[in-house]
């Protein structure tokens, strides 16, 4: 039997279980036009969710991407910084603003590459891309994700990441939440939406915070950790008990952020395609990675199984 203390050897934004969840439950948001060719590959589209966590053991600027620290800039509504990447640069440097996360704008160039993927019809371009904006996309959703406190490290809460994004969907996705949406929409202006999921989750960090720290005040210490299996292995973490209290707290602010999570990415799905001139998609069939991207694929893994996260982690 293993023990782990703490927390499982590598912590994922939303975690991946909550991350595969989200793409794999978007594909049947998509019109007619688009769902054959998604379900057809949507063991693609789940397992390239997580493919850009893996990244962050192999590339040290993929870490930015994952966050944007709003406190950094103020409070709602954020007046100070500019939406659009090119005036954001005129007001801080490039590199002061990577230093605070690049998540809005990140998503953005994405969307502009699945437009093109969809234009020039490559079907594994089409896929990879859907699935790694799925995971951007999921992650701006994490109120953490928005707070230079993202892990609780300032307010002695740390482990508080992994807890809301990783162990409350794990806990209760499954059984407990509707993540049941209407159909995908068309998105007039991405980026400006994209700005206001993360308004949301930059109002929500608060909350996040500061009901776990009330909960944590009013119970003995020893109640918030239990020995309890996670993936097959018996590791020290949040006790169920704690989680059910804390989620209880949270008011379906989990399932909400899921919920939307799974919306907005079928959403940009969509948007794209319809930008691109709504491409035929019924021909292109079953996906198997070029072996380019096969060999990518294994350095990936291999990046990810044996080294240390580069930047900032959802852990520390
Ligand atoms: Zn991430």
């Amino acid at each position: 039997m293993m023990f782990f203390l703490a927390s499982p050897p590598h912590a994922f934004c939303w975690g991946f279980f909550a991350h595969k969840q989200i793409n794999y439950d978007a594909v049947f948001l998509l019109p007619p036009a688009m769902i054959p060719f998604y379900k057809l590959n949507i063991d693609f589209i789940t397992e390239h969710a997580v493919d850009p966590d893996k990244r962050r053991y192999a590339i040290p600027e993929e870490g930015s991407r994952h966050y944007i620290d709003m406190d950094q800039y103020g409070s709602f509504p954020f007046a100070n910084l500019p939406q659009h990447w090119g005036d954001a640069i005129q007001q801080y440097s490039e590199d002061s603003l990577v230093a605070h996360g690049i998540a809005p704008w990140w998503i953005s160039s994405m969307h502009l590459r699945l437009k093109k993927a969809f234009e020039l019809k490559n079907p594994e371009a089409i896929l990879k891309l859907s699935a790694e904006i799925g995971h951007y996309i999921a992650d701006i959703h994490v109120p953490l994700h928005t707070s230079s406190n993202h892990n609780g490290q300032k307010t002695d809460q740390v482990g508080i990441h992994g807890f809301w994004e990783s162990r409350l969907p794990e806990l209760f996705a499954q059984q407990h939440y509707d993540l049941i949406n209407s159909k995908a929409l068309y998105i007039e202006k991405p980026l400006q939406y994209i700005w206001q999921r993360v308004y949301e989750s930059s109002l929500a960090s608060d909350s996040v915070l500061s009901l776990e720290k009330n909960l944590a005040n009013s119970i003995p210490s020893d109640m918030r950790y239990a020995f309890e299996t996670r993936n097959g292995m018996v590791v020290k973490q949040y006790s169920s008990s704690y989680a059910t209290l804390y989620h209880t707290k949270l008011n379906g602010m989990v399932e909400r952020r899921m919920r939307s999570s799974i919306f907005t990415v079928a959403s940009f799905w969509y948007t794209a395609w319809v930008d691109a001139g709504q491409p035929d998609l019924q021909l292109l069939g079953k996906v198997k990675l070029s072996s380019e991207a096969q060999t990518d694929q294994k350095l990936l893994q291999s990046a990810w199984l044996g080294a240390k996260i580069m930047g900032r982690s959802c852990s520390n």
